[in-house]
């Protein structure tokens, strides 16, 4: 770990405690709130997905679902080191589940990035990969790209090494992938390639 990492390990604790005793908007979360996340300073990998649903709000473990398990499959990555703080950071657009409305979960609450999102990625090495899942992370690490997650998924390459965009891993997504089975033919293979060449730069 550099000595920037280093210097960085007691302000991420002491972010990483107030993160976990927001509520500021407690009165819009039909659970309550329960950020999850997972961060360290040394951390060359990050996950920048959507919102916590049900079952990961249950456990507080993120990607703690079929969609982590496909998530990890794409990344080549086994949960210990999926789940390894200093090897993978994991923040959400939003930090705790929002609910369910009538079409799937509902997007992240839109006061968590602007309130959290700034000083936690500064926290983060900046030689980093960074991938992004889905709609609402493209549109904050991305923000030029307008035209929606294919077509950033399509022209990967116009990111690539320093980050991937990919679909949610979700099974709501199953006829996207057969629709682009290119994705788990072409790209998935360099990701896993490019994911373990970060992790060996420890
Ligand atoms: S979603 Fe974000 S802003 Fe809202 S209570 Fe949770 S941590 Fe705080």
């Amino acid at each position: 770990m550099s000595a920037m990492q280093r210097h960085n390990e007691v302000p991420a604790a002491r972010l990483l405690t107030r993160v976990r005793q927001c509520t500021i908007c407690a009165a819009h979360l039909p659970l309550g709130p329960r950020p999850v996340l997972q961060l360290h300073p040394a951390a060359r990998i990050l996950i920048a997905g959507q919102a916590p649903g049900r079952k990961v709000h249950d456990s507080g473990v993120p990607f703690d679902d079929a969609s982590g398990d496909r998530l990890r499959h794409w990344l080549g990555l086994d949960r210990p080191t999926f789940y390894d703080a200093r090897r993978v950071a994991i923040l959400p657009m939003g930090f705790c589940y929002p609910g369910t409305g009538s079409s799937g979960d509902l997007p992240p609450r839109p006061e968590c990035a602007p309130t959290w999102r700034e000083p936690l990625l500064a926290l983060l090495p900046a030689r980093r990969l960074t991938i992004v899942i889905g709609a609402y992370a493209l549109g904050y690490h991305l923000p030029s790209e307008r035209s929606g997650v294919t077509s950033a998924v399509l022209n990967w390459r116009e990111h690539w090494p320093a980050l991937a965009v990919l679909p949610h891993p979700s099974g709501r997504n199953n006829i996207w992938l057969k629709r682009n089975a290119w994705f788990e033919a072409e790209l998935v293979p360099v990701l896993r390639k490019r994911v373990a060449e970060v992790l060996a730069r420890e």
